[in-house]
């Protein structure tokens, strides 16, 4: 890291931030420019929290050089992570980007959800999603099915052999998800809840962690960290739109520059979910589209059997007819996108 001093900084003041920086490691290098003096500090920086640095005497302020996200970083990992699934499955790296489909709630009826299973099927798709446990903004609004849910999606996978992605709300219920999912869902309001972020970090399972509404590309991935750091690198990304002040078309601003960003510093894989993205039904193709141009491994999409009857996010899923003609058209994109995938060689940074 730099230390910028303040212009009035006197000698004291730079000798306790250099014997703060050498007692901790570092090797110190002070450069007395004309107005400033700035300090380079090589080492780790885990050993030493820059707040304190920050908070010291005449210290203006601090550069960091290494992004704090260490283990979710491409200067740790220059290849890209691959996660693969017991079938065979693969998210990631030169991989074909993977679908997943299905319900915003898995709601009381199977035949339903399996309406939906069996066309995914169909359509190549790798994954069903459905929310057992949901995020509800109302407590008025229909929270999930719970454990029930779950036992629905198990009979679906029986069926189709879908992998299954559910979300998780509270660590509680931690041991009874991983019994059903193959993959943990973490939700947008919950991408800074760090004691679930630590509880999915000490199991075994890929996760999907979505993007925060509200949240920096840095804040995304230090939530990533959070989990790499308790000990489970499947971390699957998720960009899933931010809150913005022009909500007048879209329900959310989704943020397709982020996919390119984060390939750019980051190892992890990214999906996009166009669905919450906008929470717009006719923008689910063209977002779907425009976020695998730009190097999606997935895409995740919302949908119903009878959507105006859902009782979570009906605006913004496909009925089964619409699935099968948007995801006819986007199956051949992922197929050229893929045979350009596993034919690059080399990128212009
Ligand atoms: C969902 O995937 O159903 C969901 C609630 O998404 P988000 O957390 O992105 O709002
Ligand atoms: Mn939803």
């Amino acid at each position: 890291m730099i230390i910028i001093m303040e212009r009035d900084a006197t000698a004291a003041n730079i000798q306790a931030v250099t014997e703060l920086l050498k007692e901790h490691g570092f090797k110190v290098i002070v450069h007395e420019g004309d107005v400033h003096t700035v300090i380079d500090a090589l080492g780790d920086k885990t050993t030493l929290s820059p707040g304190r640095i920050d908070a010291m005497d005449g210290v203006k302020k601090i550069k960091f050089i290494r992004e704090p996200f260490r283990l979710a970083s491409r200067d740790r990992q220059a290849e890209d992570t691959v996660i693969e699934f017991e079938n065979g499955v693969k998210i990631g790296g030169a991989n074909r980007p993977v679908s997943i489909v299905g319900p915003c709630s898995v709601e009381d009826d199977y035949d339903g959800l399996l309406q939906v299973a069996l066309a995914a099927k169909e359509l190549g798709c790798q994954f069903l999603r459905g929310g057992a446990f949901k995020p509800r903004t109302s407590p008025y609004d229909f929270d999930g099915l719970g454990e029930k849910a779950l036992k629905y999606l198990a009979r679906a996978k029986e069926e189709t052999g879908l992998l299954i992605v559910t979300e998780l709300m509270d660590s509680a219920d931690l041991d009874m998800v991983c019994d059903y999912a193959d993959v943990i869902q973490i939700g947008a309001r919950n991408m800074q809840n760090f004691k679930l972020l630590k509880s999915v970090g000490n199991c075994n399972k890929p996760v999907i962690l979505k993007r925060g509404p509200a949240s920096t590309i840095r804040e995304f991935l230090l939530a990533a960290e959070h989990i790499m750091y308790n000990g489970n690198e499947k971390v699957i990304l998720c960009e899933r739109g931010l809150k913005s002040f022009d909500n007048a078309f879209t329900r959310n601003l989704l943020d397709i520059s982020a996919i390119p960003v984060i390939k750019k510093y980051s190892h992890l894989p990214i999906i996009v979910d166009p669905s919450h993205g906008t929470g717009q039904r006719y923008l689910i193709e063209p977002m779907a589209k425009a976020g695998l141009v730009v190097g999606a491994d997935g895409v995740m999409v919302e949908v119903h059997h009878n959507p105006p009857q859902a009782l979570s996010d009906g605006k913004q899923s496909l009925s089964i007819p619409q699935f099968k003609e948007v995801f006819t058209r986007l199956n051949t994109l992922i197929d050229t996108l893929h045979l350009e995938k596993s034919m690059a060689i080399s990128c212009v940074d």
